[in-house]
């Protein structure tokens, strides 16, 4: 397969801006549903368009705790005007005695207007002396009263199909007294580690050998993305094994991801294996970390083989396989939140990739954004990634940028944090 190379870019390396679009092409949103209750909903996302059967608020009521009367029962000469109290309104308890002519009701907030009445006067603003209440410089008729309908009117779209359920959106379910909700179903990921150098946490290393991160780190993210997750632990550099353990995930899950053995060393068989039990593409992305990047189809499952290298496979975890899951989740694609930040020291480079430098942003005491990088930038350098608390972006045809310039910065979603 040939792609479109950004003429910055080395030659062979595509931009991962052009490699997004063509890797979601491949994927399809997932349409298995189910019905919870909502106590069960949090961070699934809706199967359907929610429509209000009641408006909100459903009758009118009061904003404040104060007196409610007609607006045209006050003196319009002398702005002052004494009510008689006939009665209070308590919410959930609403008043349903007569009303006279230039008579009001003691009404707390969230009780029933009556349905004779128009407006609200805060307590704080009448004064009570036994039944009569002195209302003074009233703002305007209907003040303080949250009529029926206004947030929302009945047959109204309050949530649209696509919508994941946060806590806002509980609140919103049980505001329209809906119980259950249609959901799609969480994504299912299956994922291994590969290479021989890599042993299990626990275990003593000999010679020549490294604990394997990035099945934790993999796991941390696919956790924070809500996704249901079966590890399947480090599988050794050998084709052989390496295909059953393609054929394993891929029965049990809608995204395959493994980590390592996607580059060009001798070693690398995921491509191969790929190749030859479903269909791949090999990317040589013009970012770093992260270069090489792999992505196919096994079977109903999508594959996603991340770089080796632990930072490289984090980064490129959250710049390409995030939107690939939110796809599949069925959930709207949003361009991340990116901010200007002065860069406070001087960052050595060449053109033609873009870079992700892991960076910390600062607010300074005149209250501007500040950001440094985290030191040396090796993408085998895992705590870089726990230091910072952003990305810098450098685009693919920056060169070196002093301090004081003018960075673009990416915050760490909640996935990183
Ligand atoms: P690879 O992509 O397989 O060529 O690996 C690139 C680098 O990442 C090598 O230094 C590997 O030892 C290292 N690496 C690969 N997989 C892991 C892992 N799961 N945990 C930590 N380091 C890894
Ligand atoms: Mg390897």
């Amino acid at each position: 397969m040939s792609h479109a190379v950004d003429p910055c870019a080395k030659p062979g390396l595509i931009h991962p801006n052009d490699a997004l679009p063509k890797l979601l092409e491949q994927v399809m949103p997932l349409t298995r549903t189910e019905t919870l209750s909502i106590s069960d909903a949090l961070n699934h996302v809706l199967a359907e368009d929610v429509e209000s059967s009641i408006n909100l608020p459903p009758f009118d009521n009061s904003a404040m705790d104060g007196y409610a009367f007609r607006f045209d029962d006050l003196n319009r000469d002398n702005n002052v005007t004494n009510l008689t109290l006939v009665g209070s309104a308590f919410a959930g308890h609403p008043f349903d005695g007569d009303i006279p002519k230039g008579s009001c009701v003691r009404i707390m907030t969230g009780a029933q207007v009556p349905a004779q009445l128009d407006t609200v006067q805060m307590q704080e603003l009448a004064e009570a002396n036994q039944d009569i209440i002195t209302i003074t410089s009233p703002k305007r008729a209907g003040a303080n009263v949250r009529k029926q309908g206004e947030e929302a009117s009945i047959g109204q779209v309050i949530l649209k199909l696509g919508t994941q359920i946060g806590a806002a959106e509980l609140g919103v379910l049980a505001t329209l007294g809906i119980a259950n909700v249609s959901v799609f179903s969480k994504v299912k990921v299956a994922f291994f580690s590969t290479g021989d150098e890599l042993k299990p946490v626990g275990t003593a290393l000999k010679e020549g050998q490294i604990y394997d991160s990035n099945r934790y780190s993999i796991q941390g993210l696919l956790t924070k993305s809500d996704v249901e997750w079966v590890d399947l632990g480090i599988i050794e550099d050998n084709p052989e094994s390496i295909k059953q353990a393609f054929l394993t995930a891929s029965e049990q899950a809608d995204l395959v991801l493994t980590s390592g053995g996607v580059s060009v060393g001798d070693a690398d068989y995921v491509k191969q294996v790929l190749d030859d039990v479903g269909e791949i593409t090999f990317w040589r992305l013009a970012m770093k970390p992260g270069k090489p990047f792999a992505m196919g189809k096994l079977d109903n499952a999508i594959f996603c083989g991340l770089p080796g290298n632990p930072v490289a496979s984090m980064v490129t975890f959250y710049q390409l396989v995030q939107p690939i899951i939110n796809k599949m989740k069925n959930l709207p694609q949003s361009a991340p939140l990116k901010v200007n930040a002065q860069l406070m020291h001087n960052i050595k480079r060449k053109p033609g990739r873009v870079e992700f430098q892991r960076g910390v942003l600062t607010r300074n005491n005149q209250g501007d954004l500040e950001v440094s990088t985290t030191g040396a930038q090796g993408s085998g350098m895992l705590t870089s990634m726990s230091i910072a608390n952003c990305f810098i972006h450098i685009a693919i045809d920056q060169g070196e940028i002093n301090a004081g310039e003018i960075v673009t910065v990416e915050p760490f979603s909640s996935l990183l944090n």
